[in-house]
Parts: C-alpha cells; structure tokens; sequence
C-alpha cells in the first residue's frame, strides 16, 4: 500500500495550480488538485482573459471613429453590453470546461472544495481528507480595497465584468495594472470614467516618461484623471454614489457622483483558513508565503507558487514557477534540463487605450543599477493616424548600459505593444546590444521598426 494517497497535492485551480498539476500527472506522479470556485483561476475567471475580451470590445469605438477618415460613412453602432457580457461568459465557461479536460487527460483527480491542511502531509476537503507526500499552495489573491467610509458601495475587479446595469458614469480608485486598464476599458466602452490616484503620476516602478505618456494618452481618449488626490468617503443618494475627496485643490470638486466606484488599491495573498499554522508554513511581509528559489516554504516538501508569494505577479510567472517544482520533484521532461526562473527581463503589457508594452529596466533602475546608460526615444504619429483623425502619439524608448553596449531597456506606449514587445524580450533575454539593434532591418511600414532605427541618444 502506498504511503501517502498522491505524490502531489496541489491547492488552488489557478494559472500556477493546473499547470503544475496537469505536467507533473504527465510526468508519472499521482497528482490531485483541489479547487473552490470555477477551475482557471483568476486569469481565466476575472482577469487576463474577460480583461482583453472587454479590451477588444473597447477598441471599436475608436475604430468606428477613425475610419472616417478612410472613407466610411454612417453612424458608430451602440454597445449592447448584455450580449457582451453573455458571450463573454460563454468563452469563459468553455475555457473552464477545457481546464478541466487538461487536467482530466493525464489522470489528475479534481476535488471541488475548500481545502486546508490538518497537518504537513494531509489535506482537508469539506468532510474529506487526503494525504499527500508533496503540496503546492497555489491559492492565488484577492482583491484589497482599504478601510473608507463607505467601503460596502464600491466594487472590485471581480465584480466589474457583470455589471447590471451598464455604468454611465465611472469612479477608478488606484493607478496600477487594474486601475489604469479599466479606466481605458470602461471609457471605451462608453462610460464616463474618471481615475482618482494619490500619486502625481499613474503606474508606479514603470519609466517615468512611460508614466507621462500614458496619462497624456489616456486623457486625450477622455479619462478624467485626478491624480495627487484621495476618496474621503462614499454616501448612497437616489442619484448614485456621491464621492467625497480629500484634496480639493485647484481643478478638482469636492465631491461627484457616479454609478459605480471601482477600487484597484492592489491585491493580498490568499492564506487565511489554510492552516498553514497546522502545517508549519511560514509567512513573510504582508501575509505572503516565504519560498526559496526552488518554491520550499519553510516546509521543504509542502511548495507555493504565484499570487500568493506576491513577488510578480503575471500568469506567465505563475506557469514557469510552477514548471520549477514539477521538474524539481518529477524530473524535466525528457532531453531537457531542470527549469530555473529567472525575474530579470520579464516582458509585461498593460491593456490601457492605447497598450503599454515593456521589459527590462526603466531607465532610473538602469542608472541605478549599471550606472552609466544612453537613452534612445522616439515620439511620433503612427502612420495609421495621418488619415484617422487621432491625436494619438506612440513613444518608444530604448535604455542601453554603456560598458557593455546591451539593451537593457526596451519601452513602448502605443497600438499592440504587448505583442512588439514580446519578441524583443527574445533578443533582451539573449543580451543583444545596441549595435544587434542597428544592424536588424526594419519592417516597413511599421511602428515596431522604429526599435532599430533609433541612431541619436536624447541623453546620455
Ligand atoms: P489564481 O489564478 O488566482 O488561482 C488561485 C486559485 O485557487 C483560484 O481559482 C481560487 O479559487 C483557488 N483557491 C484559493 N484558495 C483555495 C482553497 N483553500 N481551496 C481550494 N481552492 C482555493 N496577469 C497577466 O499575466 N496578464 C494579464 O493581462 C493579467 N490581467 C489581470 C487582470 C486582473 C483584473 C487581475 C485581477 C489579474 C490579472 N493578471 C494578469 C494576474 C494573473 O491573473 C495572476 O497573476 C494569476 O492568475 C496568478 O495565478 P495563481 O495560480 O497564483 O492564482
Ligand atoms: P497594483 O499594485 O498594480 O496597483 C495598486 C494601486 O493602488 C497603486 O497605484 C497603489 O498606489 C494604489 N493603492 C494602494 N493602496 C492604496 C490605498 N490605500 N489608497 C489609494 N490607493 C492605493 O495592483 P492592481 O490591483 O492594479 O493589480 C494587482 C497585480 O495584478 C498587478 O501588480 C499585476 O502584477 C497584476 N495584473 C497584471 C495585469 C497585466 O499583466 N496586464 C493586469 C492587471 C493586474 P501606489 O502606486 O502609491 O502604491
């Protein structure tokens, strides 16, 4: 008889939970993977995916605007956002139904609950229990709105996808990821949306003239953005959510009312009610489980990966830790070897109108860390916009570490630059410098050429 019921516990049915459960049952191992709402996780549910969906949706307005300028006439059609969000809900419970058949294939068990841990090795869900030699914690987080009079009227990302009725007009608290992507979103779509953040400027730890840019982007799509500023508190009146600031300085009321208030103030991780207490799991700052670079917690044979480590916290992090543990306990797959992560050069795109597309070091890190650097920028109208009638300006910047001449950061506001940007990061991750830079040839015409075609430094 076996020891333990799995080789392989996993906790959580998110981005990092399948991956690791579905490769490690492919490896061989006995795996189950416990999960209390729909299998995805995050990503899948309320982030990532319905995110881009709505994103799409957004940019048609624009679309619809700007070909008049190529020609086409009659009136923008009108958003029904209940077939939106019906077909939104419909590729997400296929994409449900395909998780569960990635990990159904391989032999993974699912067990649908809430699960905690009774004790290192066994693992409670609801009235059943099960014992594991290893455990992955991937429960991921969860939305953190702070401690404002009022608190009970606003909503978080979670909520905002199902939405009844349409918001007409918008309240954004935060100036991070979800902020600023929901701000372009719903202002796309058609709310009248305006972001409250209590820094001078949006996207905090991104380059600076990145942050400029995009807030002068996203007020000329229509966004108000009120920034130096803070909520007081939030009353319920007949005529909606009447928002009360703290710092009424010049060119800001000193309350408004809106439909809708939607705080992005950042997320925590998912420990409560885990019994990680029981199992001897130890947390670190602000509530996250402390891991080695092999993802032990204090545990050795009981992992966590993604969200609720609160280092990066991206899908495609979440996956490639995960892909760490498996080959650490089960072996890489076969010709390969064991896969390490490593935090530095990783690309990541915010889906604000327009995109944000990045990888590397904002040119302040750069300094910071390499210390002399030269700065390569471009400012321009894209090609596209000549007839459109947009005002729209894309930026591009290039950070290079003089010693060695390597790109070591590579910057974009404007159409797609989630999808410029990745192949880059190739080319970043393999060190090229600047001279590999001026050597490629360009596509023409395109707004990504201008990568390679950036020959005079505006600082050095
Ligand atoms: P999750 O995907 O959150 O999975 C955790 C799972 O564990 C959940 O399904 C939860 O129900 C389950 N769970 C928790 N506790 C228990 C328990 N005790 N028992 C059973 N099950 C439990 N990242 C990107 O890379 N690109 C994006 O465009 C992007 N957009 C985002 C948009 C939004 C609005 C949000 C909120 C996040 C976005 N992210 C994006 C971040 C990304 O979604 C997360 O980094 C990723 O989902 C983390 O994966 P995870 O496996 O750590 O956790
Ligand atoms: P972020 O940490 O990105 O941003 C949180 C924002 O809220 C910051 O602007 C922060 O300000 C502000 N804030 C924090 N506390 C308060 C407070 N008490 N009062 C007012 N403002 C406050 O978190 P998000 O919630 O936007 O997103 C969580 C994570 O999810 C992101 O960091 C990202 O890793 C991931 N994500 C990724 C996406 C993508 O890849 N496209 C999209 C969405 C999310 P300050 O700057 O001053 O700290």
């Amino acid at each position: 008889m076996p020891a333990f019921d799995f080789d392989l516990f996993v906790i959580g049915g998110g981005s990092g939970g399948v991956r690791a459960a579905r490769m490690a049952a492919q490896r061989g191992a006995k795996v189950a993977v416990a999960e209390v709402a729909a299998m995805g996780g995050t990503c899948v549910n309320v982030g990532c995916i319905p995110k881009k969906l709505y994103s799409y949706a957004a940019h048609f307005a624009e679309s619809f605007e700007e070909s008049h300028g190529f020609g086409w006439k009659g009136e923008a059609p009108t958003l029904d956002w209940e077939l939106l969000r019906t077909n939104r809900a419909r590729e997400i419970s296929r994409l449900n139904g395909i998780y569960v058949q990635l990990l159904e294939t391989p032999g993974v068990t699912i067990v649908r609950g809430w699960a905690r841990l009774n004790d290192a090795h066994t693992i409670a869900v609801d009235n059943q229990t099960f014992t594991a030699k290893n455990i992955l914690i991937a429960t991921g987080g969860k939305p953190v709105v702070p401690d404002i009079p009022g608190r009970e009227h606003v909503v978080t990302s979670n909520e905002m996808f199902d939405l009844d009725p349409f918001p007409r007009r918008l309240l954004v608290v935060g100036g991070g990821y979800i902020a600023c992507e929901f701000a372009s979103i719903f202002n796309g779509l058609g709310s009248q949306v305006t972001l409250i953040h209590r820094r001078d400027k949006l996207l905090t730890g991104f380059d600076e003239d990145v942050r400029s840019f995009i807030a002068s982007e996203m007020a000329k799509t229509g966004v108000n953005l009120q920034l130096g500023q803070e909520v007081a508190g939030i009353d319920k009146t007949t005529d909606g959510l009447l928002v009360h600031l703290k710092n009424t300085g010049q060119g800001s009321d000193a309350s408004f009312v809106v439909d809708t208030v939607l705080y992005a103030t950042g997320r925590s991780p998912n420990t409560a009610e885990l019994g990680l207490e029981a199992a001897g799991v130890a947390l670190g700052k602000a509530g996250a489980i402390e891991v080695n670079s092999q993802y032990q917690t204090s545990v050795p044979h009981i992992y966590a990966v993604g969200d609720v480590t609160a280092r990066v916290q991206l899908t495609p992090v979440a996956l490639g830790e995960a892909m760490v543990v498996v080959d650490a306990l089960f072996g890489p797959a076969t010709g390969k070897a064991a896969r390490q992560m490593s935090y530095d050069f990783i690309p990541t795109a915010v889906f604000t109108h327009p995109n944000i597309g990045t990888v590397g070091y904002s040119e302040t890190a750069a300094r910071e860390k390499f210390g002399k650097v030269t700065v390569f920028r471009s400012d321009f109208k894209a090609l596209k916009h000549t007839l459109s009638g947009s005002t729209e300006r894309t930026l591009m910047k290039l950070v290079v570490e003089d010693a060695t001449d390597r790109v070591v950061g590579l910057h974009m506001v404007g159409p797609d630059a989630g999808e410029v940007v990745q192949g880059f990061a190739v080319a970043m991750k393999a060190g090229a410098t600047k001279a590999i830079f001026d050597s490629t040839i360009g596509i023409h015409p395109t707004a990504a050429e201008e990568f390679v075609t950036m020959r005079e430094p505006v600082k050095g």
